[in-house]
């Protein structure tokens, strides 16, 4: 039986990945430090005889007993608000975390996928963004803290398949959405809906004329599982084409959920990217991968998952 271990397990797409890896006959190793995430995203797992958890924080010695195929490091505050509050830990796992994982997948023989992000392209001169694309980030910039620690990520990473022939591949995700998300994360969908389901106005940063693709979560697991079991070494995009004004997504929010909310308007943080779209021709080429589900679809999925939460959890949110 292959053995993968996922980091940040706890967390929104790494809880999705469990699902998937366990769904595929994997045994899969958990681990998480719950810094932003919930164990409530994989408790319906704990009853399975091929899951098991560490509460581990990975920027610390990583150990993990018996023999790894796969890791997928996974672990890493990522919405800006989480990223904002907690800098210093944002930094050291995207550098000494992804030191440690690299350093068991040379000890284990394991492949290992890295979570990257569209963010090393930071706010982009180019458009749509393709992977041969170096980037415009602000080094010193708040929003540096998480575009610099994946940038080192990816450096590391090669290096590691470079300077060892350790077998690497590095995802550049692109913003996903789905269930799971945290309400209270501060990112553009549960931010919404979570106003639209509180009564409460829609907060639009800026003029609202910046824009994002949106990616549902199944989507992107379908990607990222091609990825880790094809042979690209290179950083590839994983990611929805699809782009919208976050004015006109505010809209179609308020249109899904049929509340009467009007839209306010608030200052654009610093250095948010004023465009964001993923070019994904090679992920078509190489993964015979491209997204299936529209954002009518997955937002109609997601605003389900949320609805049926606790009322409690509603309240909960604050940013
Ligand atoms: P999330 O916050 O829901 O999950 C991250 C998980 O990592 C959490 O459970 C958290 O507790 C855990 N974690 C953080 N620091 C840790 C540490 N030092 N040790 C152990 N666990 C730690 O975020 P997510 O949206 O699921 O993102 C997961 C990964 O994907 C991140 O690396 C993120 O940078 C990357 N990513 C996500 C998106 C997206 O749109 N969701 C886009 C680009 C990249
Ligand atoms: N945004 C917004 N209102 C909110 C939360 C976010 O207008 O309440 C904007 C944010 O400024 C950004 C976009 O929505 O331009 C996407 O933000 P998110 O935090 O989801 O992701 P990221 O900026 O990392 O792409």
């Amino acid at each position: 039986m292959k053995r993968v271990l996922i980091t940040g397990a706890a967390g929104f797409l790494g809880s999705h990945l469990c699902d998937r890896f366990l769904l595929e006959g994997f045994h899969v190793i958990a681990m998480d430090n719950l810094i932003t995430g919930d164990l409530q995203n994989i408790e319906h797992l704990f009853k399975e005889e091929h899951f098991e958890f560490y509460h581990h924080d990975v920027t610390k010695f990583v150990h993990v007993p018996g023999k790894l195929d796969y890791i997928l490091h996974f672990a890493s505050p990522a919405s800006p608000i989480d990223y904002l509050k907690i800098p210093i830990q944002t930094l050291k796992v995207g550098s000494l975390g992804t030191h440690n994982l690299l350093g068991l997948a040379k000890e284990k023989k394991a492949r290992i996928l890295i979570a990257s992000t569209s963010e090393v392209y930071g706010d982009p001169l180019v458009h749509p963004q393709s992977e041969d694309y170096y980037g415009n980030v602000n080094t010193i910039g708040p929003r540096g803290v998480y575009d610099e620690a994946k940038r080192f990520m990816e450096s590391i990473t090669m290096a590691y398949h470079r300077f060892h022939g350790l077998e690497t591949r590095i995802a550049r995700i692109f913003n996903t959405y789905g269930p799971r998300m945290r309400l209270n994360d501060g990112r553009v969908i549960p931010a919404f809906i979570g106003q639209a389901l509180r009564g409460e106005d829609l907060t639009i940063f800026g003029d609202g004329m910046q824009t994002r693709s949106f990616c549902y979560v199944d989507d992107q697991i379908e990607g990222l599982f091609r990825l880790l079991m094809s042979d690209c070494n290179d950083p590839i995009n994983i990611g929805n084409p699809e782009e919208i004004t976050i004015r006109d997504f505010a809209q179609e929010i308020i249109n899904l959920t049929q509340s009467n909310q009007k839209v306010v308007y608030k200052s654009l943080p610093v250095d948010d990217p004023l465009q964001r779209q993923p070019d994904i021709t090679r992920a078509k080429e190489l993964l015979g991968w491209e997204p299936k589900i529209s954002r009518s679809e997955g937002m109609k999925r997601t605003y389900q998952y949320f609805q049926s939460l606790p009322k409690e959890e509603l309240f909960k949110t604050a940013h």
